[in-house]
């Protein structure tokens, strides 16, 4: 059997540019992938559209990964938004920019990233194989000698760096084999948690709402009674809860204080550009335009169609009853629900249905200019399998990609002085 020289398990985004640079320089590559095809998850990415990274200034990037961005540093640094848009482009796949400075590509279709990535590694001369799932990697005396397939079918090489992904949405193939790995061969394991995940709410008139989508408005999380963030944007009623955007980047502290037992509700600010006072001033002018109206037709100017039964509801405030005949209380109460309708939110969805895993391969143990393990000699880890995650807008491909690179480079410039 051939033997190679670096194999990469795992074709995701971290994954396919490790195996590309490390052919790049020269070596003898191997790319095993457990999916009949390479790159589910980024084909499926940013609703089937990729939002491949983001345009923000690189010096800003780490705040946007609550979990260990200051890993990232170097790593982001090297290869960092600009070179993403630049390698893309090289293999024809044009970037453009939208709201939130989140990059996508000009054909608004993900399978063109995969497609790119794919030809970077048929030059670069990468031997691939799918269908394969690697179910241990080799170690003797310390060090990596290769990884056995399903099957006992076993491939060597002195240098493995795995890419398998976290374990989020596994019908793309991850399914959390690397964390397997990383325990068995002494590596802490940060618990695997849902990042960017929907929530569930307790409210039983979210129900009502599903479907309806809110923009410009203002999400605040409250823990234990205190404010504890605020997300301003886009998000979404679904039958269960919360969803979109500002949630999903929310959801992470929200997930981590209900896994302590703490108490956790969501307000949601339906105007969040008025203060109380001009938002009652607003209030007032709609009231006097509809003074001998139901008050059950005197929001139509304020509130989407579908919100008005629900406002009505919990303001209290009688919707048959006449608008001049609505007191100062109580429109008052109604000003102070419209920016602050508050949720109960009992739990996370399952970590399956979540965008990203938080959690993973311990940075502790990884060498963050190499991306080598600390603890087994020619082993190397990149992407989502490590304790890395970052929030929407196009951080945690970009990460991928960047640790990807770093894991592929350095196996090059490392490994093979050691053997
Ligand atoms: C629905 C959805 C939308 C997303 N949208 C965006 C977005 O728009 N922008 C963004 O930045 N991020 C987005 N993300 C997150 C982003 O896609 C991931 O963080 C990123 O793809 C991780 O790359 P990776 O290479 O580390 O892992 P993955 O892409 O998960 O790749 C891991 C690969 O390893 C393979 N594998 C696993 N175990 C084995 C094994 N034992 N043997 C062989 N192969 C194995 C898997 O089949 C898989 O192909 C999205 C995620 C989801 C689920």
């Amino acid at each position: 059997m051939k033997d190679y020289q670096v194999i990469i398990v795992g074709g995701g985004a971290a994954g396919m540019m490790a195996a590309g640079q490390a052919a790049k320089n020269g070596k003898n590559v191997l790319l095993l992938e457990k999916k009949e095809r390479l790159g589910r998850k980024i084909a499926i990415s940013g609703k089937g559209r990729c939002n491949i990274t983001n345009e923000e200034n690189v010096s800003d990037f780490i705040r946007n990964y609550p979990g260990n961005g200051r890993f990232l540093h170097g790593i982001l640094r090297e290869f960092d938004n600009v070179a993403l848009r630049q390698f893309l482009a090289h293999y024809g796949v044009e970037t453009k920019v939208e709201r939130g400075g989140r990059v996508f590509p000009v054909s608004d279709d993900a399978e063109n990233v995969v497609e790119a990535l794919a030809a970077f590694l048929t030059e670069m001369g990468v031997t691939i194989l799918t269908g394969i799932t690697v179910e241990e990697i080799l170690v003797e005396n310390g060090r990596v000698i290769g990884v056995q397939g399903l099957g006992q079918k076993r491939f060597y090489a002195p240098a493995v760096i795995v890419c398998t992904g976290g374990c989020s949405y596994p019908a793309t193939g991850s399914t959390g084999d690397g964390y397997r790995f990383a325990r068995k061969l002494g590596h802490k394991v940060i618990t695997p948690r849902p990042a960017l995940v929907p929530l569930k709410a307790v409210e039983v008139w979210v129900k009502e709402l599903q479907g309806l989508s809110l923009k410009n408005v203002e999400a605040s999380l409250w823990i234990g009674g205190k404010k504890k963030a605020a997300e301003f944007g886009e998000m979404l009623f679904t039958h269960f809860g919360v969803s979109g955007p500002i949630i999903l980047t929310i959801s992470r502290q929200a997930g981590e204080a209900l896994g302590k037992g703490e108490s956790v509700k969501l307000q949601i600010n339906l105007k969040p550009a008025l203060t109380f006072e001009q938002l009652d001033a607003r209030v007032q002018r709609d009231f006097q335009k509809y003074s001998n109206k139901q008050f059950k037709n005197a929001l139509d100017d304020l509130l989407p169609q579908s919100l008005i039964p629900v406002i009505i509801h919990l303001s209290g405030i009688n919707p048959e009853g006449v608008v001049h005949q609505i007191s100062r209380e109580e429109r008052k109460r109604l000003v102070a629900l419209l920016q602050g309708l508050t949720l109960t939110i009992t739990d996370t969805l399952s970590i399956e249905t979540a965008i990203v895993t938080a959690g993973g391969v311990d940075v502790k143990e990884i060498n963050p200019k190499t991306m080598a393990s600390k603890c087994v000699e020619g082993l190397y880890w990149a992407g989502e399998v490590v304790d890395v995650d970052g929030i929407t807008g196009g951080y945690n491909l970009q990460a991928a990609f960047a640790m990807g690179f770093r894991a592929g480079r350095a196996v090059t410039e490392e490994a093979f002085s050691q053997v």
